[in-house]
């Protein structure tokens, strides 16, 4: 065995390693060749210095392997496609709501070429981009007007600050949300110069406790949906019909955060009923807020409808500016809302709809159809069976539901599940699943169909020893 002096010395140059035939052929960016290269060379040495290796000889066609590996994981876009089989329909981590083949369509239509995203194609004059989804949306809610920013945590920001910038906002204890990523309703009305006036206690806020609340300063009455946590028991909390009837009565909008609001009432899916963005409107509330991408199914944007006095001031307000939604958001989010102007195409098209109504027998067929394949694919790498397994909705929406199903569960052989959730996350198209009693679980509801070949693939070779 040669010692380690002699061997450094055979590594070869960069120059050298770039002529090897499969790294001189590739099209990859040649700063990323070299960092792989560089990056080979150097492991090379450390595993000589280490004395971690029984090399004889350099083999430069293995360090050019290396480097052809190292580069592979360079050129894949760092955005990526993940297959969501966790069974939990709104992940934040997992980019929320997948959009419907139209939606996509939609977004490759506008942004290939040129569009009319600011321009009145009647007159020839400057448009707005509000005008392709203002009038959709105030079909849709019953509302007089609308606009439309790119998230909700923004809708709320801009509305808070163009209704009572300076002045005081009622706010119930029990309805001081935060939601994840660090958006809580205190820091967001210090953002923007509202005052927070906290009325009531944490389980019960009654009528009189806003209206003792009532000054020269108050700007605001402001109801919050709880979409991501529950207060039940001996509990209570004002109607917004009522806080309506209060704020008329002092001449003092009232606005209320949905979160996640629906367009259609979830109860008939068997759901517990969430508000509705429309019984709001008919309530009387001046301003409405929600995001495009949790149950409504859509892009990422937060959608605001309402008073026209209301909305005026919003859409006027310099802030709408620098929280404006981009033109393929916009695409996306007209061709979700159209879905919505039939009930049964919204539940056949969007797919979040299409997860959240899959009815357990519905989605135990699929899976023991998966399970046959996956059974013939993986043979004794891993024993597989079904079992009975709730998803929740996930994205601080029916925190409490649960929606009652199955998922696969996996045994791996020759390695820990934890080892197999690990190589799924790095397979080609990573696979996100839970780890339960040293058990994978995998959940199709959140599988899309066209990914199952994929994810059996996957599964296969993350269970190989
Ligand atoms: C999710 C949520 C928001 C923020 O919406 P994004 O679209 O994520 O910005 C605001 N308020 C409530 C009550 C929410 O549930």
């Amino acid at each position: 065995m040669k010692n380690s002096v002699e061997l450094l010395k055979q590594l070869p140059s960069i120059d050298r390693l770039l002529q090897c035939p499969q790294l001189a052929q590739s099209s990859a960016p040649h700063c990323l060749i070299v960092e792989a290269a560089q990056e080979a060379v150097q492991h090379c040495r450390q595993q000589i210095l280490n004395n971690s290796v029984s090399l004889t000889n350099i083999d430069i066609d293995a360090i050019a392997e290396q480097t052809q590996q190292r580069l592979n994981h360079k050129i894949q876009p760092s955005l990526r496609q993940v297959i969501n089989a966790t069974g939990t329909l709104l992940h934040t981590n997992l980019g929320r709501a997948p959009l419907s083949d139209e939606a996509l369509q939609a977004i490759d239509d506008v942004a290939r070429s040129y569009s009319n995203l600011e321009l009145d194609l009647g007159s020839g004059k400057r448009g707005h981009r509000y005008s392709h989804i203002d009038q959709l949306l105030c079909r849709l809610t019953g509302a007089e007007a609308a606009a439309v920013v790119n998230n909700n945590a923004g809708a709320v920001l801009l509305a808070l600050t163009a209704l009572a910038q300076g002045k005081e906002a009622v706010v119930s204890r029990g309805e001081l949300v935060e939601i994840g990523g660090a958006f809580r309703v205190p820091d967001v009305m210090a953002a923007g110069g509202v005052i927070l006036h906290e009325v009531g206690t944490t389980n019960k806020t009654h009528l009189h406790d806003y209206e003792n609340a009532l000054n020269n300063n108050t700007g605001l009455l402001l109801k919050i949906h709880t979409s991501n946590y529950r207060i039940v028991g001996f509990a209570q909390s004002v109607a917004a019909a009522e806080m309506v009837e209060l704020g008329q009565k002092n001449k003092i909008p009232v606005m209320e955060d949905l979160g996640s609001g629906m367009l259609f009432d979830l109860s008939e899916f068997g759901l517990p009923r969430e508000p509705t963005v429309r019984e709001g409107v008919e309530a009387g509330i001046d301003l409405l807020t929600f995001s495009g991408d949790k149950l409504l199914g859509g892009p990422q944007a937060g959608l605001i409808v309402g008073k026209k006095w209301a909305i005026d001031k919003i859409r006027n307000h310099p802030l709408a500016r620098a929280l404006r939604i981009d033109k393929l958001t916009l695409a996306a989010l007209e061709t979700t809302l159209r879905h919505y102007l039939d009930r049964q195409q919204a539940i056949d098209k969007v797919p979040v709809l299409r997860m959240l109504n899959m009815k357990a027998d519905e989605l135990e067929q699929r899976s023991q159809a998966f399970m046959a394949r996956l059974r013939t694919a993986i043979t004794e790498r891993a024993n597989v069976e079904l079992i009975a397994e709730a998803s929740c909705v996930g994205g601080g929406a029916l925190p409490i539901t649960d929606l009652p199903g199955c998922a696969l569960a996996l045994t791996p052989r020759h390695t820990s599940a934890e080892g197999c959730a690990i190589r799924l996350r790095h397979s080609t198209v990573p696979v996100v699943a839970r780890i339960q009693e040293d058990r994978l679980l995998v959940n199709l509801r959140t599988v899309l169909p066209a990914q199952e070949s994929v994810l059996i693939q996957a599964l296969v070779e993350a269970c190989s020893a």
